[in-house]
Formats: structure tokens, C-alpha cells, sequence
């Protein structure tokens, strides 16, 4: 049988990460993304242990981050992470007893919702008027052209839909809405109220998983729960407002143009967001100079193009 070549002491858990400091209340991240071996970790082997990877988002979340730099002059700079391992091995969208089965790999999982943590913390500390929020991107395919929204039918997302209600979600400004605005199909469909039998439900399999449960603080009293945070929050709870985005297939192909078109797209909804939900309108004025440059720096590509 063969041997971990690399002791415990000597695996470097944060080679298993890109990871960038951004400076506005936007946290991208992407857990299912990783293609490389996590050292000598056996595959996971429990019985619906999902080991299936997600095609390319960590690819997409590099250039949905690229874009909004690009589309705000600069101004703009999401905080990301990416896993770079498979989640054959671990899989960080779960709890930590149900992530992995290997000590190494609980070292995996720890590294990224802590780093997740650090900045949630330092986002909230940089932002203290503004909603911070965590964008967690997967992929799927069961509607090769949609996007998914997983917010457990809006419990991940309290703090902007008591402060805004579903508009905040849906709603032309609204993450999702802004999407949909740009001519991309989501799902479900862009009902009034988020969260009431009136609409349609997020589908079961894609409605939010471990990371935004945990972020958003829904998962907070449950065993799994305390358990992360004696964990994860060192210096006190903090959670965010938290959005799956369960993408399509079509949009994560690099084989095809549209990729990047959507990346594009998905980054001005996530800049619209930004600038009417996320960063406060008493507090508005404190960001004009960047709508200002934004519009100064699209005009000046629209007439470029
Ligand atoms: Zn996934």
C-alpha cells in the first residue's frame, strides 16, 4: 500500500487556495471547483457522499471578479476564494463531520470557512453601514441556461429582505432580478414575494447548501452549527447575507463565447446590488464618485466598441 509521502507538519493547506483580499462587501466563493488531489486523502466514501465536481466555476469566479474590477475603473474589487482541490476529497459545502473522513481534510475544510470568516470579519469591520454579503457559485445541469437561487426560499438572506423584502432578491436591482435584466434566465422565476406560497419554490437539490446556511447564521442553532462556530468564530458571530447561485452548464463551457458574456453580465447584477441594497443609501454618497467613474469608464468602452 502506498505511503503519504507528506507528513501532517509538512502539508501547506493554504497552497490549496486562491484567495484575494477585495475592498468592497462582496465575498465570492467557490467550494466545487478544485480539480487536484488533496494529498494522500482517500475519495470520500459515505453513502450520498456527492463527489462530482463543478465544472469551471472557480474559472468563472475569476472572471466574474475580473469584470467588476474592469466595469468599476478599478474601484471595485470583490473579496474572493477558491478551492483548488477536488471535492472528491472533502467537500466544503457540508458540515465539518459531514465534509470529509480524513484528518487532513478537516484541515481543508477548516482553512476555507475560516478564511471565509477572517473575511466576513474584516468586510463587516471595513463596512459598517453597508449589508455584507457572500455569493457561494456552483454549477448545474439540470437547465444547462438558468441560474439557480439557493437561499432556502430567503431564510440565508434576512438582513436585506426585512430591510428591502424581496426586491432586494428579485427585483430589477436585485441580484437575481439583475441577471434576468441582462436577458439570463433564473430560477425560479421571478415571483413578487420571496418565501410565501404565492411563488414557487428554489429546488430542493439547489436551494442552499452548508455555506450560505452557515454564513447567513440560519444555521447557527442547530448542533452542526455550535459546533462550526466554536470553530470558525473566534472573536464572536458574525454573519452575512448569503446567495447560491447554482450556474448552468452553458455559462461555465470555455469552449464557448458566452461564458464570458455571462461573466460579464453576472458582474454588473453584482454591482448593481452593490451600489442599491448592499452599500446603505444614507451612506450613498460616500460611493457617487465610483457610479460616476463607472459611467464615465462604460461610456468611454461603449464608444471604444
Ligand atoms: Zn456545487
Amino acid at each position: 500500500m502506498a505511503t503519504d509521502p507528506v507528513s501532517d507538519e509538512e502539508f501547506s493547506v493554504e497552497r490549496c487556495f486562491t484567495v484575494h483580499k477585495g475592498n468592497m462587501p462582496v465575498l465570492l466563493v467557490a467550494g466545487h471547483g478544485g480539480r487536484w488531489p488533496l494529498n494522500a486523502v482517500p475519495k470520500r466514501s459515505r453513502p450520498r457522499a456527492n463527489t462530482v465536481r463543478d465544472d469551471n466555476t472557480n474559472e468563472l469566479l475569476a472572471l466574474v471578479a475580473a469584470a467588476v474590477r474592469e466595469q468599476s475603473g478599478g474601484t471595485c474589487e470583490p473579496y474572493t476564494v477558491s478551492a483548488l482541490c477536488h471535492r472528491r476529497y472533502c467537500d466544503l459545502n457540508r458540515s465539518e463531520g459531514d465534509a470529509s473522513e480524513h484528518a487532513l481534510a478537516t484541515r481543508y475544510w477548516r482553512y476555507y470557512h475560516g478564511t471565509i470568516g477572517a473575511m466576513v470579519r474584516e468586510m463587516v469591520a471595513a463596512h459598517p453601514h453597508a449589508l455584507p454579503a457572500l455569493i457561494d457559485v456552483h454549477g448545474q445541469s439540470w437547465r444547462k441556461d438558468t441560474v439557480l437561487r439557493g437561499t432556502q426560499d430567503g431564510r440565508t438572506t434576512p438582513r436585506l429582505l426585512a430591510l428591502y423584502g424581496s426586491a432586494a432578491l428579485v427585483g430589477s436591482e436585485g441580484l437575481l432580478g439583475a441577471l434576468h435584466a441582462h436577458g439570463h434566465a433564473v430560477y425560479p422565476p421571478l415571483d413578487v414575494a420571496i418565501g410565501t406560497h404565492a411563488t414557487t419554490p428554489e429546488h430542493a437539490s439547489f436551494n442552499g447548501g452548508w455555506t450560505v446556511r452557515y454564513w447567513s447564521g440560519l444555521a447557527a442553532d442547530t448542533p452542526e452549527g455550535h459546533a462550526a462556530t466554536a470553530v470558525l468564530a473566534h472573536d464572536g458571530h458574525t454573519f452575512v447575507d448569503a446567495v447560491q447561485l447554482e450556474i448552468g452548464f452553458h455559462f461555465r463551457d470555455t469552449a464557448s463565447p458566452l461564458m464570458a458574456t455571462f461573466a460579464a453580465d453576472l458582474a454588473r447584477a453584482i454591482l448593481r446590488w452593490h451600489h442599491h441594497y448592499l452599500v446603505p443609501h444614507e451612506h450613498r454618497h460616500e460611493h457617487e464618485h465610483e457610479h460616476e467613474q463607472m459611467k464615465q469608464h462604460q461610456q468611454s468602452q461603449s464608444q471604444q466598441q
